[in-house]
């Protein structure tokens, strides 16, 4: 078995997701929050497990409850409620505590409750990684266990998009690189030599593709990384990427999506702060910057930048000697 091979089913031993997850219904036969905005509550199926204040908009049938509990358990909420391979219904208890969870990650009020806020979060577009992973950080932030112990890191991408031109993908995750170069002292340099070892390899999947956490199609989860030192990036094949800013529900932002992952690439997990760039759900952004709890997640694993102006040079005058981080460097 391959290094690689191994480091990525260890990692998915840690996040839980040893068993693949479920196939989603999210976004397939569910309704859209719009459609909820004009249901009339007389027409509600009869098995309602929540409402809010606002019931004349919006109830939560069973077949939601189910929904929203395969998302909790997707994403690090809740174990997978599966007795030989058969799904079964968690108790009340049991779902109201993980949505409570939810809620609080996300800074929503912790109701418990599955009301509107909670259940649109729950059918947005997201990162395949799980929200809760290891314990939580005291400091505020959302470090993993995981780090390179080298600023000089290389990446490749192996495979591109026919709804991308080359040029255009490269530029993007090239800037995409950059947002986290200006802020530490890390070289993250595209490697054009086809024989040479790279750190981070970026791959565009569809469904099942060799690691167990399948891809779901368009929307639902639009992509996952490993962290340090396994150095995968894969993005979902099915979405609709476009490159520079679309309205929402037209598209997803590749520069969003692969800023976030590279985010994990390097050892960081997702934060429950909107303004985050590792906010795990996906979100239409003008700009894509780090926020400042971003600045010193990343810094605290790898140092200040030395001095931010260069980085356009970084990787033009990389040698093949990597620095080696400092004690100093190193939380
Ligand atoms: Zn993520
Ligand atoms: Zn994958």
């Amino acid at each position: 078995m391959g290094v690689r091979k191994l480091c990525v089913i260890i990692l998915l031993f840690f996040l839980n997701t040893c068993t693949p997850f479920p196939a989603s219904r999210l976004h397939r036969g569910a309704r859209s929050i719009n459609d909820w905005m004009g249901k009339d509550s007389t027409t509600t199926g009869s098995s309602t497990v929540a409402m809010n204040s606002r019931e004349e908009t919006f109830e939560a049938n069973e077949d939601d409850r189910l929904q929203v509990q395969e998302y909790l358990e997707r994403n690090g909420y809740l174990p997978i409620a599966q007795v030989f391979g058969t799904r079964y219904r968690i108790s009340d208890d049991n779902f109201r505590n993980a949505l409570q969870s939810f809620q609080r990650f996300v800074h929503l009020p912790d109701t418990g409750v599955l009301d509107e806020e909670t259940f649109r979060l729950t059918v947005s577009k997201r990162c395949g990684v799980p929200d809760l992973v290891g314990p939580a950080q005291p400091s505020g932030l959302y470090t993993s266990w995981a780090q390179w112990h080298k600023l000089d890191l290389t990446y490749r991408i192996v495979s591109h998009l026919e709804t991308i031109a080359e040029g255009a993908l490269r530029a993007t995750v090239r800037s995409a690189m950059e947002i986290w170069m200006e802020v530490t002292p890390l070289s993250l340099c595209e490697e054009l030599d086809p024989e040479a070892d790279v750190d981070i390899i970026i791959r565009h999947e569809r469904g099942e593709h060799g690691d167990g956490v399948a891809f779901d199609g368009l929307d639902g989860a639009l992509g996952h990384a490993f962290l340090p030192a396994t150095g995968e990036i894969h993005l979902d094949l099915d979405e609709q990427w476009t490159v520079g800013r679309v309205p929402e529900n037209n598209g997803t932002d590749y520069m969003s999506v692969v800023s976030h992952q590279i985010g994990h690439a390097l050892g960081l997990l997702h934060s429950g702060v909107e303004g985050s760039i590792m906010f795990p759900i996906y979100t239409d952004k003008e700009n894509i910057n780090l926020s400042y709890q971003d600045v010193l997640s990343i810094q605290s694993l790898y140092g200040n930048a030395d001095d931010s102006a260069d980085v356009q040079h970084r990787c033009r005058d990389r040698t093949t000697t990597s620095k080696t981080l400092t004690s100093a460097s190193v939380s």
